[in-house]
């Protein structure tokens, strides 16, 4: 039977088998906005309608500049059933960078919460869109653009959607830019739809209609992990947190709607932690309740730190241009018998590729053996991995020429195949011909008391071409490098020990909240050169 992977089914059985099944979203003045998968069903169906009466064609592309809420949702299913290509655009970049990005998609529509119209008006002037629609929460208000709900009224009564392809572009994320230019990934309906289903898979994060799912991680990054589609897909209830993304309004949402799977980066995490350790009792949170982390790597700590609150953090890796999941770590029969230490080592790793994604990890000598030492890149295949960057073709060597994502990450493989990221290609430090990974530094450094954050960067050096330096926030009284150095002698050889610690209030992140180590490595270039100043 020809049945194509599309979009539209998995939103029809939401609405039919589930239409009770809430949508719960925090609207900008905190108060809850509630639909079920009903109401979603129709409206897309609607919003699909009015962008089709409006002119849209097979294929352009129609932004989003919004939060996580009911209205997203929609479009991230509408636009696709119109046919067009849904692409959110990340709220937390330079203006100047969101009007350039927009103009590259070529979009030719925006929808944009009223909340976040001053942050148009500093790019509108530099953008091409044709039309914006505004849907408004009542916070703000502009009678510059047009209205959504009054767009959603022009549908027509029952007009037929178009017939889609699995292979017809669905949607549209850039790349968050932790090395050069944001890129565009564009996903296909097949993607998203097989995407969805491995992240349902038991072995991966078990997604069901049991669940309450709570997408942290932003609509406009990497697709929310692609949790608003799975959710979806299974008839979970979805609870959007809106703009209010603090560790106290994230645990009240979780009581109160009783979630019992979050997604969100280590950051989120972290403070989501802070609150639980300082008041244990405030919160009845949902048993066996699991966080899905990612986006960067949490450390070990945390995930011992959350098992002690009876709340599982669950480890993923993954990219922009795969959907993004491309591995999860459980621990699973093939490691056989550990101690409590080695099972919390393996759980801090990235872990498996899931179900359909293949990797391979190369050195120049090429696949390197698994035994958990040898570094190599990890490059990836699959069918959610992009085949090419959106309008980029200069970029083709991001791809081998056999087929392969090259994706900048290095890892060594152990046993049984778990991979556990040790730097980027690029952030790796080569001290006199011998590599020395900056993030196995940064997670002893941070497991020194009073040390909230760190950095390890390479910084030219005359004689051994680079040497690391650490880049550190922490608590009074800062320690001495001599007791840093102490304490990391344990696990490193000397020359692996960083030549420098230097003291900051904060470290430079990207607007998806990881650590910009570009902007250090620019900062601290002449560091050991006895050029730089603090001034
Ligand atoms: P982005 O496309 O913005 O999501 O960034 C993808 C990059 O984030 C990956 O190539 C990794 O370098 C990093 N990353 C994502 N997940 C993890 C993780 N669990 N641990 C370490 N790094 C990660």
């Amino acid at each position: 039977m020809d049945f194509q992977l599309t979009l539209a089914p998995m939103l029809e059985r939401a609405g039919t088998l589930y239409p009770r099944v809430e949508i719960v979203s925090r609207r900008p003045d905190r108060s809850l906005h509630r639909c079920t998968y009903l109401d979603l069903a129709l409206r897309v169906r609607t919003l699909a309608g009015a962008l089709i009466a409006a002119g849209l064609q097979r294929g352009e592309r129609v932004a989003t500049l919004m939060w996580n809420h009911s209205v997203h949702l929609e479009a991230y299913f509408g636009v696709p059933l119109a046919g067009g290509v849904v692409h959110t655009l990340n709220l937390r970049l330079p203006p100047q960078q969101l009007a350039v990005i927009a103009n590259h998609a070529g979009d030719r529509f925006l929808i944009v919460d009223d909340v976040l119209l001053p942050l148009l008006e500093t790019f509108i002037r530099d953008a091409r869109f044709e039309r914006v629609f505004v849907h408004r929460s009542g916070q703000a208000s502009s009678d510059h653009y047009e209205d959504y709900e009054a767009l959603l009224k022009t549908a027509p009564d029952d007009g037929p959607l178009p017939q889609l392809n699995e292979n017809d572009a669905a949607a549209m994320c850039y790349t968050s830019g932790t090395t050069g230019d944001p890129k565009g990934v564009v996903y296909s309906h097949r993607a998203l739809v097989l995407h969805s289903l491995a992240l349902a898979m038991a072995d991966c994060f078990g997604v069901s209609h049991h669940d309450s799912v709570l997408p942290v991680v932003p609509m406009f990054h990497a697709n929310a992990w692609g949790f608003p589609y799975v959710a979806t897909l299974v008839g979970a209830k979805q609870v959007l947190p809106g703009p209010h993304l603090d560790a106290e309004n994230l645990l009240d949402l979780c009581e109160r709607e009783q979630v019992t799977l979050a997604t969100g980066v280590p950051t989120v995490w972290m403070a989501v932690c802070a609150a639980l350790d300082k008041s244990p009792r405030r919160w009845r949170l949902a048993p066996g309740l699991r966080l899905a982390v990612g986006g960067s790597a949490p450390a070990e700590s945390l995930i011992r730190r959350f098992d002690a609150h009876n709340i599982r953090l669950i480890h993923a890796w993954g990219m922009t241009e795969s959907t993004p999941i491309a591995s999860i770590c459980h621990l699973s029969p093939s490691l056989g018998e550990m101690s409590e230490d080695e099972r919390y080592a393996i759980r801090a790793m990235q872990g498996t590729p899931v179900a359909f994604m293949e990797a391979r990890v190369m050195s120049q000598g090429g696949a390197v053996p698994w035994d958990g030492k040898t570094m190599g890149e990890v490059q990836l295949r699959g069918p959610w991995v992009a085949a090419s960057y959106f309008n980029l073709p200069e970029l083709r060597d991001k791809w081998t020429e056999d087929g392969w994502l090259r994706t900048g990450d290095v890892v060594t493989v152990n046993e049984q195949g778990y991979l556990r990221i040790v730097d980027r290609t690029k952030d790796l430090i080569k001290s006199g011909g011998e590599w020395i990974s900056s993030v196995d530094l940064e997670n002893a450094i941070v497991g020194y008391a009073g040390i909230r954050e760190a950095a390890v960067i390479a910084v030219p050096h005359p004689q051994w071409d680079e040497r690391p330096v650490a880049v550190i926030v922490a608590n009074e009284p800062k320690p001495k490098p001599e007791e840093l150095n102490e304490f990391l002698a344990k696990r490193f050889a000397k020359w692996q020990l960083p030549d420098a610690y230097i003291f900051v209030e904060e470290l430079p992140r990207t607007s998806t909240g990881k650590l910009l180590k570009s902007a250090l490595r620019d900062r601290y270039r002449d560091y050991l050169n006895g050029r730089f100043s603090t001034a």
